[in-house]
Formats: structure tokens, sequence, C-alpha cells
């Protein structure tokens, strides 16, 4: 440090004759490009202690930490995962809540692409125009959607976001469209749906709508 082209020996700062902010100025050391010594780019030193660039100097201290939390994994492994499960046991409603909500937000996301591909970006269903993300579901055109299901998954009423990445996965079949709930009951019911002429009679009335 003594060697260093910037080190002012006490003696040399002529304090007796500054005062004040002169004096502390005088005693400032100058700036310099110097390498930094993680990422090798030139920066401009703030003070002669420095060693990294003002990027690196996050980053370092960032490993510096994740280095220092590994060390204590390692030297108290039954600590850590007390630690880990004390944490987790202080927030379990949080965390339960968080993940059903993952699970919701994850669920409708895939819902939107498959009904999205399925109702050409319309978002409506495919007999009476219902567009409201909840009502609308994929029907299958030529029906079999229970036996097609049973062979999938081995249950009749798999539905929702499992058929839907099926559906993704498989890279958008063709047979399908978008119905609303009710007229995929109707159509379920009768064939077609009411929308369409179906008609069904209760007792010598008969209702077309
Ligand atoms: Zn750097
Ligand atoms: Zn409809
Ligand atoms: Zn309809």
């Amino acid at each position: 440090m003594r060697n260093s082209r910037y080190f002012i020996p006490a003696w040399k700062i002529p304090y007796g004759r500054l005062t004040g902010d002169e004096h502390w100025s005088a005693l400032k050391l100058p700036v310099e490009q110097i390498p930094c010594e993680r990422c090798a780019a030139s920066y401009l030193r703030k003070n002669k202690r420095q060693r990294f660039c003002e990027t690196c100097r996050v980053t370092v201290l960032y490993e510096y930490k994740r280095s220092y939390a590994a060390d204590y994994r390692r030297r108290f492994p039954e600590k850590a995962k007390l630690a880990v499960k004390m944490s987790w046991q202080k927030r379990h409603d949080y965390y339960l809540q968080a993940s059903r909500e993952y699970g919701r937000r994850y669920r409708r996301s895939v819902a939107r692409v498959v009904i999205d591909h399925y109702s050409n970006g319309s978002f409506r269903c495919a007999c009476c125009g219902e567009s409201n993300l909840d009502f609308l579901a994929i029907d299958h055109i030529n029906g079999g959607g229970i036996k097609e299901r049973m062979a999938l998954f081995g249950r009749p009423n798999t539905g929702g976001a499992r058929f839907y990445n099926w559906l993704i996965k498989k890279g958008f079949p063709s047979g399908y469209q978008v119905l609303c709930a009710n007229c995929n009951t109707s159509k379920g019911k009768h064939g077609t749906c009411v929308h369409q002429g179906a008609r069904f009679e209760i007792k010598g009335t008969s209702c077309n709508h």
C-alpha cells in the first residue's frame, strides 16, 4: 500500500494550511480504470478497496451468501433440514393456498390454450356463441367421449386439465369443437343441440328451447 502510486503519507498532507472540506478532498484518492477481478472488464473504481465492478458486486455478494448457506447445509444437515421444515410449518396455510392458487391458474391457462385453438381464437360456443370461459368445454364432434376417456385415463369422468394437456401433447388432433355446458348437455341427450332443431316432448307439450 505504501508503494501505491496514490499513497499519500500523512506528513505530506498539508492539513495545517487546509481546513474542513479542503482537508478531506486532499485525502481523497484518485479514481482509476482497473479490471474487475471477476469479469475482467475495466471499471471506474470508487475507492481503493473495491475489487469488483458495479455489476459483479451484487453477484459476488449473492454467490458468497449461496456458498455460505451450502457450507452450512453440509456441516449441519439435520439443523438445515429442521429449519426448512419449521419455515414450511410456520406458513403452512400460506403455502397450501399458494399451491392451490398456482394449480388454478395453471389449469385455467391450459384450458385457455386449448379453447383458443378449437374455437379459432373466438372463445365462443360453436352452437350458441356463449363466451364465458367457465361454461366452455371441448366436445367430441362425433361423440364417444366417455369411451375415449376410459381408454386414455381409465376413468369415465376425467376431464379438464388432464384431457387438455393430452390434446396439446398430441398436437391438437381434429374431431373436437368448443361447446358450452348447456349445448353439450343437450347434444348428449338428443344427438344435436336443441338450438339446432332437436325437439323433445314431455306429455304432449313440445319445447324447442
Ligand atoms: Zn465485473
Ligand atoms: Zn352453447
Ligand atoms: Zn346449442
